[in-house]
């Protein structure tokens, strides 16, 4: 690569196939496929877990038993024999110009072939005398090779793919080198480098694969990892406001009767929080671009009424509400909510000046009578129907609106975007209706704005006054699960009813099954625990039929307990149960250990939680005892990316979107509003990026094309 031409891009980083580099032949190419690794830039956002720090070295000599440390050295001999329990035990003996140290592998039968004599070792591991002499088992091992420098990476997964460590530092090193004459682009304005005191893009990736001290490989962190959010955020940033100015919406008149009407009969006055997003969502309904909000709050922030009001805005205009529900339960019972709270509202009459007519709300899932099917979507098409609750039907094909305004959807984590998008191609014309996402599943700022960075977002972070909090208790053996029982039959002696719900074991629907049948008949048998009450049992193979008329028996007070797998999640509303009991709780996620006990503590009647298990681990352990500990939705959220890691929040919306690397929207928390902060900045100035092609081009290849494709259906 001649000098002159200009620095390289992430593009061109990206052509260069790994094939490239000197001593990658196909056996070590396939290694680093396994790893994800095809190009040089692959190779060079390879970042290192860890760094071996050469000064914290002991000496053989010097080692002491019991204590954590790490030591060089270089192998003397391996050989391995089975053991008297059929073991492989591999054992090595490593020196360093002081003395030996033996060390001892069981069950780690690769590591014969890997530590052959002559390699160089970093082993970190503690000391045991064993038989008069130190020895280490089963350490901590990595193939450094001969290195110079005080510092050298640990990259991960190396070891699985058959490559080592040290391997991928020459090639990290040697695709740096190569580098060196053209140098590499940063296309990061001048002016936010020097904001930050970052360094530049090149030093950065020196910086982080072969630091001189760890001051510099931390700046190099913060450098790249601001690189990752600043791309997403201008992504996700550019896209919000692409559709706001590319997409026709309907500007609805807000401000008018009906909303003030229903609000009025409401037989509660609203939450400041409550007030504060339906002023948030009607700001939005009255602009002339469709709306794309998400709603979070907790289990009973009250998010139907908002949801409600959002509705009556359209209908109030001569538009049609949709609103979407991830189950027949929950739209049945959205449905009667919304019967009840809307009960002899009226609307204006088009047909006749100045008249009024009752508003009609139907309800249209896959279950219902193909009578009723027809009924709800004609009225659909004619505009006789103002408000539809549903299931997926709701997008089923050849499902015609007359003018639908605005669509909500309950609790999105169900709902893919697919979904969504087709449910939004049913605005009238080419206009799109409003949108707005409900969720029970919080989760922090930060996060939402990475996850739902394309989305506003509205936070009900308050609970009507009253709410008791759920009393939470752990029950880990015999005698604490009787008294769980006994507190059900006590409860259920006042008139109060309880749920208990079962878990979800593995795939295997027929399991599940047979898990909650089982519990069901243990618990209602001779001699069982609930024994002579009134116990229904609802699972995934019941009939929709079925389920209905379980749920109806326990909506209406003819069933005591409902022992049941987790068909009852999300948004079940029965407020007068107020035990709930899960059984085997420690295979439960926090959030949906908070969703189940959000059935419960619906009333002004004091509720309780029951949580039965040992924890099988002490992840399951730390959750357990995060439910326990607060009642606070948020609070857990965060408490739950502090054990899962982003992964699992990123989960499907994230799909392709893979670009964080270095940063955790846990631990850089302030980058990620700092990065929001410059993005909007930036495109403030410049909507479309023109000045900042090289960045623009760069999201392009790094949030790929599903997410273009995303950006169209959205
Ligand atoms: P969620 O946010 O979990 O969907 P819901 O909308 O189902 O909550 O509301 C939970 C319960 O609280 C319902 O019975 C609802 O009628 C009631 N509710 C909603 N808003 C208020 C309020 N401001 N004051 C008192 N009760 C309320
Ligand atoms: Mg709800």
């Amino acid at each position: 690569m001649p000098a002159g031409d200009p620095p390289l891009t992430l593009r061109d980083l990206d052509a260069i196939d790994v094939t490239r580099l000197r001593n990658v032949g196909r056996k070590r190419a396939s290694s680093l496929t396994e790893m994800e690794i095809n190009s040089v830039l692959d190779l060079l956002q390879h970042y290192p877990r860890r760094y071996i720090d050469r000064t914290k070295q002991a000496r053989i000599a010097e080692l002491a038993q019991g204590e954590d440390v790490f030591v060089e050295g270089r192998v003397e001999r391996s050989s391995s024999r089975p053991t008297r329990r059929r073991q492989r035990l591999v054992e090595v003996v490593i020196a360093d110009e002081t003395g030996r140290l033996k060390l001892t592998f069981f069950n780690q039968p690769w590591q014969e072939n890997s530590l052959q004599p002559g390699r160089q070792v970093a082993v970190h591991g503690r000391p045991a005398l064993y038989r008069g002499s130190l020895q280490m088992t089963n350490p901590v091992v990595d193939l450094v090779g001969d290195r110079t420098g005080r510092f050298f990476p640990v990259y991960p997964q190396s070891e699985r793919a058959s490559v080592s460590t040290w391997e991928i530092a020459k090639f990290v090193e040697q695709a740096l080198n190569r580098c060196q004459p053209r140098g590499i682009a940063d296309p990061v304005p001048a002016s936010v480098l020097e904001r930050f005191d970052f360094a530049g893009r090149h030093t950065a990736l020196n910086g982080i694969h072969r630091p001189a001290t760890m001051r510099e490989s931390s700046e190099a962190r913060r450098r790249l990892m601001f690189d990752e959010l600043l791309r997403v955020q201008l992504e996700l940033v550019r896209r919000k406001r692409w559709l706001e100015r590319h997409t026709a919406g309907l500007s609805h008149a807000t401000g008018g009767e009906l909303v003030e009407r229903f609000l009025r009969r409401l037989p509660f006055g609203l939450t400041v929080a409550q007030q504060r997003v339906i002023d948030e969502i009607t700001a939005d309904l009255a602009q002339p671009y469709p709306m794309h909000r998400l709603m979070q709050g907790d289990v009973g922030a009250g998010k139907t009424v908002v949801a409600l009001c959002a509705l009556l805005t359209a209908v109030q205009g001569g538009f049609q509400g949709a609103l979407m529900a991830p189950t027949e339960v929950l739209a049945e019972q959205h449905f009667d909510t919304m019967v009840a709270l809307l009960d002899d509202l009226s609307v204006p009459d088009g047909s006749r000046l100045g008249g009024e007519r009752p508003l009609k709300v139907e309800l249209l899932t896959g279950s219902r009578g193909a009578a009723d099917r027809r009924r709800a979507s004609g009225g659909l098409a004619t505009g006789d129907v103002d408000i539809v609750v549903g299931t997926h039907a709701l997008i089923s094909e050849g499902l015609q609106y007359k003018a639908l305004g605005v669509v909500v959807i309950d609790e999105q984590h169900r709902f893919g975007v697919e979904q969504r998008a087709v449910l939004r191609d049913r605005g009238p014309g080419s206009v799109l209706p409003d949108l707005l996402v409900m969720t029970a599943t919080p989760i922090p700022r930060t996060a939402a704005m990475t996850v739902y960075g394309d989305l506003d977002v509205s936070t009900l972070d308050e609970l009507p006054a009253g709410r008791l909090p759920v009393a939470t208790s752990w029950a880990r053996g015999p005698l604490e699960e009787a008294q769980v029982w006994a507190a059900v039959r006590d409860a259920v002696g006042e008139g109060r009813q309880a749920y208990v719900v079962c878990p979800v074991i593995e795939e295997s629907e027929a399991l599940d099954v047979r898990s909650v049948t089982e519990t069901h008949e243990s618990l209602t048998g001779e001699g069982g625990e609930l024994a002579g009450l009134r116990v229904g049992l609802l699972h995934g193979r019941v009939t929709a039929a079925e389920k209905d008329a379980t749920m109806e028996l326990f909506r209406s007070g003819a069933l005591d307990v409902l022992v049941s797998t987790t068909v009852i999640e999300v948004g079940v509303d029965v407020p007068n149960a107020t035990v709930m009991v899960v059984i085997d709780a420690g295979r439960f996620g926090i959030a949906q250990l908070h969703q189940l006990r959000g059935r419960v503590g619906r009333s002004r009647l004091a509720s309780s939680c029951y949580l039965v298990g040992e924890a099988v681990t002490a992840d399951a352990e730390a959750r357990l005892e995060a439910v326990v500990a607060s009642n606070d939705g948020f609070e857990l959220a965060e408490a739950d990316l502090e054990l899962r890691g982003e992964g699992t929040i990123m989960g499907e919306r994230q799909k392709g979107r893979n670009d964080l690397r270095l940063a955790s929207l846990r631990r850089d928390k302030e980058w990620v509003v700092t990065a929001r902060d410059v993005a909007i900045e930036m495109l403030d100035a410049d909507p479309d990026l023109h000045a900042h092609r090289a960045l623009a081009d760069e999201i392009e290849l790094l949030l790929g094309e599903q997410d273009a494709e995303f950006l169209l259906k959205s």
